[in-house]
């Protein structure tokens, strides 16, 4: 990665950790959105290799990244961050912040971004407590999930929801905050890869580059 250019203020840093099998616009549309709501600089979108809670992808890591990069193509400040690739074992995203913190010192606001799905079953990642001694955490609301925390979820998150991003933004790490962006969209990567494996259309669903590159390649188009 390169060098942090000299900023008149304190960057502010994003984690967005995925599978991205395949990325969409559900995915790219809101990294484009939460850097704005965040005033980020930098949103790091960070494919997992070996997601913990799921089954191993039958896409490769190195072609979920090539298909993020292809989505991703020049909108600034979004990067497509293959990190996780060079480590080995389960992709976890504690890892990953812990990475991010060192990269950009104590200093930085640094905030990981997940869908509410994802939040959902944030008390079973490994270490959770520690995603809060090392960064913030921005919930975004995600069409068809709106069931209750589960109480370990409620214990785990304390006290530490804030209702603005300045309130946020006036720490480095350890708040909580619940956003709904513009651009809603009920698009999922099972959704797609469903209607790849029946060979139908997903125009529209992902950005043209991606479409291509999943036809050019071959990929989703069958069972093995
Ligand atoms: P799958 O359908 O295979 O489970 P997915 O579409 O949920 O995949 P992931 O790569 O698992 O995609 O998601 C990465 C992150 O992006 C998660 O935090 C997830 O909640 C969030 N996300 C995915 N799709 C959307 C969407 N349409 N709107 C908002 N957030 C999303």
């Amino acid at each position: 990665m390169s060098e942090t250019p000299h900023h008149p203020q304190p960057l502010r840093v994003g984690m967005m950790g995925g599978t991205f099998d395949p990325v969409h616009h559900g995915h790219l549309r809101s990294a484009l959105e939460v850097r704005e709501a965040l005033g980020l600089d930098t949103l790091h979108m960070v494919p997992a290799p070996q997601p913990p809670l799921r089954d191993t992808p039958q896409v490769s890591p190195a072609q979920r990244l090539a298909l993020l990069q292809a989505g991703i193509g020049d909108a600034p400040g979004l990067v497509a961050d293959d990190r996780e690739l060079h480590r080995d074992g389960p992709s976890y995203s504690v890892d990953t912040l812990a990475e991010l913190r060192q990269q950009y010192g104590d200093a930085v606001p640094l905030v990981m971004v997940i869908g509410y799905d994802a939040f959902l079953r944030l008390a079973h990642w490994d270490r959770p407590e520690q995603v809060f001694s090392l960064a913030h955490l921005v919930v975004i609301a995600r069409p068809g999930y709106q069931s209750p925390w589960p109480s370990a979820l409620t214990e785990l998150v304390g006290d530490r929801e804030v209702s603005s991003v300045s309130e946020l933004m006036a720490r480095t790490r350890g708040g909580v905050l619940r956003l709904e962006l513009p651009s809603l969209m009920a698009i999922s990567a099972t959704y797609i890869r469903q209607r790849l494996k029946e060979g139908k259309s997903v125009r529209y669903l992902v950005p043209e580059a991606v479409e291509q590159a999943i036809f050019h390649e071959r990929l989703y188009q069958s069972d093995e």
